[in-house]
Order: C-alpha cells, then sequence, then structure tokens
C-alpha cells in the first residue's frame, strides 16, 4: 500500500475546525498594530508628528532630528506592546517580502543593557543583500544595496517584530525592488492629473490613485499537500487525473463556506484588523476549495503593500489550521485557476472620484476626460499592460476559457458606447452655442443615470469599467500589484500630460475656448483608441481574429508577452517619467525572463522526478501483479487461459505502452534543457524553455494521468485530485 498518501488522508480526518477568541468588536480592534495617526498623536511630539504628516501627505523629507524623536516613540509604543526586534520590511525583485530582524537590546558596557532604536536605523539600513536578483544592477555598479524608510506607509507589529515599510535600492540610486517604481508612478499620475484637473477645478491639488485587489486562493489540507511533491516544489500539480466530480455542478460558488475554511477565514481575518488591512468580504469561488477575499480600496502603495503582507498572513494563519494555500493561478487542470483583479481609480483631495460621473455636465466632462485618456493609454501601451502581468504561472491562466485572453481590451458597456459614438459626431473646430448646449443636456449631463442601470458587465473582459473604477481582471493571483499598478500609472501619467499639452495648444494657438478644446481632443481620441474597446465574448475564437484585424497583440506566453519591456519607446517612456532609467528598465526584464526560465525548468525537473521514480515504479509494480495473474491463469487453466486472461494481458501492454512514453519523453525534455541552457541569449533561452521544454510536460502529464486511471488505487503514491480538491 502507497504509505504517504494513506496516512496524509488518515492525518487530514483528524483535522478540525479551530475557532479563535476575538477579542473585541472589528471596528476596535482595526489597526491596533499600526503606528497610524492616533498612536502617532499620542507617542510623538507635536513636530515629530506633523512632520510625517507631511512627509505622508506631501512627500516632504524628515529632518534627521526629527526622525530620532520619531524612532523613540516607535520604540515606546513597540514595547509596551511586546515587541522585541523590528525589521525594515520590503519588496525585493523576487515579488515576496524581505525582513531581517534586529533586536532593540544593546549592550551598554559594565554588564548593562538598554533598549535602542534611533533615527539613524529607523531611516535606513544596509542588509547584506546580494543574493536578492538586482538584474545586473549591482554588478555594473556598486555592490551594496540600502532599505530606505518609506513614511507614506505606516510601521507595523508583526508577531513580536516591529516592521518598516521600506523601498530598497542600490547606492547608485537604482531601484532593487518593486515599490520604488510604484512610488514614483504614483507622483507623475498625481502632478499629471492635479495639472488637468485645474480645466475643471482650481482647488485640487493631489490625485490618489487607488487599488482595490480581490485575491482568490485554494485551501488544501496541510496534510494532503505535503504529500505531493510537485505542490510542495511548485505549488500546484504537475500531474493528477481530474476528479469525477469537479466543478460541474456550481455548487461552490458562493455556496456555505466549510467550517474549517470558516474558522481560518475568521482567524485571518483577525489578524488583518489588527494590522489595518480593511478586509470585507469573503466567499466560495468556482472551483472546489477555492475562495476569495477584499478589502476596501486604499491608496494604491498602501494596498499593494497591504496585498504583500496579506499573502504573507494567510500563508501563516494557514500553519495553525492545517492548510497550505496555493496562490497559484493554476494548481489544478480541469478547474477554475486563481487571479486578483486591480479595481483602480483615482481621486482627488477634494473627495472626486475622477472616475465616477458628477452631478453636473461640468464634473461629468471631467469624468468623461479622464475614462477618455486611460482608455486612450491602454490602446496605445497594450502591450506594456500585457507584459505586466506575465509570469510563467499565468501563462497557464491567461486565455484558458475562465480567465482573460492574453489580448488586452477595454469593455465600457453599451451606454457608455453610446456616448462615445455620440461624442466622436462632435464638430471639428469651435463648438457651435446649440451644439455645446445639446452636448451638455443630453450626452455629457445623462451620464449618472446611464451608469445606474449599467448592470451588464462582462466578465471574459481583462479591463472592464465597472460604474466607477476600471477592473483590470488578468493580474495573476500570485503577483505583485506594484507591477501592473506601475504600468497602468505610469501610462495614464502619460497620456494626461499629452492630453493637457493638445488642449493648451488648442487654447494658446487656435483661440479656442477650454471646452471647445477639451470636446476637440477627446473626440480624436475616441476615434484613435476604438479598437481597444470591445464587447463580446473574450473567450471566443471569433475575437482572436478580430483582434488581429485591428491590430492588437497577442502575446500567449511570458518570453513573448516580456520581450516589449525592452522595445526603446517602453524604456523611454518610463525615462521620462522619471519611473525608471534604462538600466532599471533592463534589470527587470532580465529578472523577469530568468524567473520564467527557472520556473520552467524546476517544474520540468520535478516532472521529471516524479514521473520517473514515483509513476513508472508504481506501474511496474501493478503490472508485474497481472504477470503473476496471468501465470496463475495459465498454470491453472492450460491452453484455454487466454480467454480469461485477455483484459489483463491487454493492460499489462497499455501500461508498457504508456511507460515507453512516459520514459522516452522525460530523456527527450531532459535533452531540451540541455540545450537550452546553453544558449547565452535570454530571449532565446527563454523561447527554447516555452517552446521545446514546457511541450514534454503535457505529453509526461498526459500518459500518467492515464496510469493514474489504470493502476489499482492502493498502489497509487500520489494523492489524488478528488481527495485534495474535496476534503474540507
Ligand atoms: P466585484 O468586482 O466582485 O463585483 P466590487 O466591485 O464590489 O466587487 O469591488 C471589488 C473591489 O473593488 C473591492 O476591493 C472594492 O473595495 C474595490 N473598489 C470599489 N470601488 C473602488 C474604487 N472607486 N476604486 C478602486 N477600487 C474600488
Ligand atoms: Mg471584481
Amino acid at each position: 500500500m502507497s504509505t504517504l498518501r494513506f496516512q496524509a488522508l488518515k492525518e487530514s480526518y483528524k483535522h478540525q475546525p479551530i475557532s479563535i477568541k476575538e477579542n473585541g468588536r472589528r471596528s476596535e480592534l482595526f489597526g491596533q498594530n499600526v503606528f497610524n495617526e492616533a498612536t502617532m498623536r499620542q507617542y510623538l511630539t507635536k513636530e515629530a508628528f506633523l512632520s510625517v504628516m507631511d512627509a505622508t501627505t506631501r512627500g516632504s523629507k524628515i529632518d534627521r532630528s526629527v526622525a530620532d524623536h520619531i524612532s523613540t516613540g516607535m520604540k515606546e509604543w513597540a514595547i509596551s506592546k511586546g515587541v522585541t526586534h523590528y525589521t525594515h520590511w520590503f519588496q525585493p525583485l523576487t515579488g515576496a517580502t524581505a525582513e531581517k530582524h534586529d533586536a532593540f537590546f544593546e549592550t551598554i558596557g559594565d554588564g548593562f543593557a538598554i533598549e535602542k532604536f534611533g533615527g539613524g536605523q529607523l531611516v535606513q539600513q544596509e542588509p547584506d543583500a546580494s543574493s536578492f536578483p538586482n538584474g545586473g544592477i549591482r554588478n555594473t555598479f556598486e555592490a551594496r544595496g540600502y532599505t530606505a524608510w518609506d513614511p507614506t506607509s505606516p510601521a507595523f507589529i508583526y508577531g513580536t517584530t516591529l516592521c518598516i515599510p521600506t523601498v530598497f535600492v542600490a547606492y547608485t540610486g537604482e531601484a532593487l525592488d518593486y515599490k520604488t517604481p510604484l512610488l514614483r508612478a504614483l507622483q507623475a499620475v498625481d502632478n499629471a492629473s492635479v495639472a488637468v484637473c485645474k480645466y475643471f477645478d482650481k482647488n485640487v491639488k493631489k490625485v490618489n490613485a487607488s487599488l482595490g485587489w480581490e485575491q482568490e486562493y485554494f485551501l488544501i489540507d496541510s496534510s494532503l499537500a505535503s504529500s505531493r511533491p510537485d505542490i510542495t516544489l511548485t505549488g500546484r500539480t504537475l500531474l493528477g487525473h481530474s476528479s469525477a466530480k469537479g466543478q460541474q455542478l456550481d455548487d461552490h460558488y458562493f455556496g456555505t463556506i466549510p467550517n474549517r475554511a470558516m474558522a481560518y477565514m475568521r482567524d485571518l481575518e483577525h489578524e488583518c484588523m489588527l494590522l489595518g488591512i480593511p478586509v470585507k468580504t469573503r466567499h466560495n469561488e468556482v472551483a472546489p476549495n477555492q475562495f476569495e477575499l477584499a478589502p476596501i480600496y486604499e491608496e494604491a502603495n498602501l494596498a499593494v503593500d497591504h496585498n504583500s503582507l496579506l499573502m504573507d498572513v494567510m500563508k501563516k494563519v494557514a500553519e495553525r489550521h492545517h492548510f497550505k494555500v496555493l496562490f497559484h493561478e493554476k494548481p489544478f487542470a480541469g478547474v477554475n485557476g486563481s487571479g486578483k483583479h486591480n479595481n483602480w481609480s483615482l481621486s482627488t483631495d477634494t473627495g472626486v472620484n475622477l472616475l465616477s460621473p458628477g452631478k453636473t455636465p461640468m464634473s461629468n466632462l471631467q469624468f468623461l476626460t479622464f475614462f477618455i485618456n486611460t482608455i486612450k493609454a491602454v490602446r496605445e501601451n497594450e502591450e506594456l499592460l500585457r507584459a505586466s502581468i506575465a509570469s510563467a504561472s499565468n501563462d497557464h491562466r491567461l486565455g484558458a476559457n475562465e480567465a482573460p485572453p492574453a489580448i488586452v481590451s477595454v469593455f465600457i458597456g453599451a451606454q457608455l458606447t453610446k456616448v462615445l459614438e455620440e461624442l466622436e459626431c462632435v464638430t471639428k473646430g469651435k463648438l457651435s452655442p446649440q451644439e455645446k448646449t445639446d452636448l451638455k443636456l443630453n450626452v455629457v449631463g445623462k451620464i449618472p443615470e446611464i451608469l445606474l442601470d449599467n448592470t451588464d458587465r462582462n466578465r471574459t473582459s481583462p479591463f472592464a469599467f465597472t460604474g466607477n473604477k476600471f477592473e483590470f481582471r488578468a493580474v495573476g493571483s500570485t503577483a505583485n500589484c506594484a507591477k501592473p499598478m506601475t504600468v497602468l500609472n505610469s501610462i495614464v501619467a502619460k497620456q494626461l500630460m499629452e492630453f493637457k499639452s493638445e488642449v493648451d495648444t488648442l487654447i494658446d494657438e487656435k483661440a479656442m475656448k477650454k471646452d471647445d478644446a477639451v470636446f476637440n481632443v477627446l473626440r480624436e481620441y475616441i476615434k484613435q483608441s476604438k479598437d481597444i474597446l470591445f464587447e463580446g465574448n473574450g473567450y471566443g475564437e471569433a475575437w482572436e481574429k478580430e483582434a488581429k484585424k485591428r491590430g492588437l497583440s497577442n502575446n500567449k506566453n511570458t518570453p513573448e508577452a516580456l520581450k516589449v519591456k525592452t522595445l526603446k519607446k517602453n524604456i523611454a517612456l518610463f525615462e521620462s517619467l522619471g519611473v525608471m532609467n534604462k538600466i532599471e528598465s533592463e534589470a527587470r526584464y532580465e529578472i523577469e525572463m530568468e524567473e520564467y526560465i527557472l520556473h520552467i525548468q524546476i517544474e520540468s525537473r520535478v516532472l521529471g522526478d516524479i514521473a520517473r521514480n514515483h509513476v513508472v515504479p508504481t506501474a511496474v509494480r501493478y503490472q508485474n501483479m497481472l504477470i503473476e495473474n496471468v501465470k496463475g491463469l495459465k498454470e491453472i487453466y492450460g491452453t484455454g487461459f487466454k480467454k480469461l486472461a485477455k483484459e489483463q494481458m491487454s493492460l499489462i501492454e497499455e501500461i508498457s505502452d504508456h511507460i515507453e512514453a512516459i520514459n522516452s519523453a522525460v530523456t527527450e525534455m531532459t535533452e531540451m534543457r540541455k540545450k537550452a541552457n546553453v544558449k547565452s541569449d535570454l530571449g532565446k533561452r527563454a523561447d527554447d524553455y516555452c517552446k521545446n521544454v514546457k511541450p514534454f510536460m503535457d505529453t509526461i502529464r498526459y500518459h500518467c494521468d492515464k496510469l493514474e486511471l489504470l493502476i489499482d488505487d492502493e498502489l497509487w503514491p500520489l494523492t489524488k485530485y478528488r481527495e485534495l480538491l474535496f476534503t474540507k
């Protein structure tokens, strides 16, 4: 009997829901472990408090002497809550979070010790970061990197450690993380949006990008998960025949949350409350054992930090509940994968959501301006947006008939489509008073009512307008949201700058009125970006053909998608905005390509190992049992055995065929890896892995899955899909 699988199953039956004690109402718990405004007022001098607030809202620098006061206050607060260590918390280019803990504890001679945490330690640290990916940045330049405090994301306590969100940069200034370019992109979109807002409201001084992510994930019993080498090493199943029952009955989606999962969610939400992560929504997703968690949206930088922190907390809390969380985009073949919708909007310091239609024609013109500029930005930069969500794991999901295709398009709904059609017909040049009144009353003025009716939401669209925000749905569930958010905010910033300059030119050189100029530029934008609008079924083959005709890209795999990052125009775009220089852009390209290669390489090795060392030996054992059986029949029945042993004999042959197919595919796959590995060009190596190595994984899986159906269940060594997906 296959011991590990059955032991794991036995263990899993013992796992019961573990309920935790919640100390207080959620509103009271919220932010208790965050050095937030209320706590700062209590622990900081007035000067120190104001200087942090100023840094948060206006990005001003914090004076070193003030930093000493802040660190002292932070330390007092943290120690009062039982904290012993502090860490600079950052997000290197692995996409995960990183931390290195130091104790507050310090000796002062003569056997005495104190708790110390100075301004210097708060503001800057130098972790030995030589083992983080850097894409050549630190080879060509100075080898050191440092972390620097980001006061716009508040410090928090996790466990007994004070965590200080930081950026991670090389000594030469290049960003070695995802947060630094994001902060620069947010600054760029802030500046560009404020400038455009001035046409409509002079009081706007700051525009924040908001992000509300929706995190999908699978919860798998930890004993079962660790009985599978593929889940342990790659976060997904590389083989496994689908279960007779999967998601066909649609009985999981929005169903009653299973008790163990519910206990986990409550525990998790409790932790989130303390950490100030405003989680709000939880529900079952489409696949069995798949769930979703969504927060109330926040300022984008904070939301990105919160999502990264959440993913870490989710893993830790899962341990207590004997679960393993799978964030992978496609952990199981044949059932839905997981994504992370990024809901995005822009809002002003005067409290206006620029992507929400307003009450007056003027505010609606402002809405249309931002709405149309976003569409135009996506039209011009669809390939960059596609690249921002490219990864080996997301390749399994995009275009897999459950997730958006690899073609980027924008869905806006029938009513807004009509509004754009009417605006497209606006007269060239100056508008007559009659036309303007008509537009304001009948087109622009009608928008709010229209949107309320706009309930039609196309689930197949990768980038959909949903009433007061755009929803970027192609983001993968493992992604660090900083990547898509950096690109989206950058391209919109760039677009808004161009818009401003075009409108100003019409006003200055053609002596147009502001409204006329805005209408004129928007009309052209609608014409230029129409091709990106698509309301139909994004999963259909017809759309692939149509998109090709329209000249939209369809970069189906990661190597193809990432290549656009090194195009001159794209490097120039980030450079012109001050988001990333050429070195930083190229470094990210290298790191992501390398990551892709390593990802496929690891999966291919793990599958080769499982196929050869787990599946084939099991098949041989079963085959031997059959052979013994046939021999026995022959012994008893003599020549008449053939009729009786017919099925067994054909099974013996079938098994041999599969074994043969597996072994030759594993050998060839290994050869292909060797060939790929010696290619010095990164792009070519990645292409090789994608086109020559990866396909063997499908072949090997196919034969292994066939064997799973043939072989005695008692012998099969790998925990089966039905066990992984239906153990609650
Ligand atoms: P669904 O997309 O599942 O229908 P909702 O549209 O209600 O769900 O919200 C999903 C996410 O969008 C949540 O995280 C929510 O906070 C966020 N969200 C709602 N409004 C905005 C907005 N104006 N800007 C950014 N995110 C938003
Ligand atoms: Mg959504």
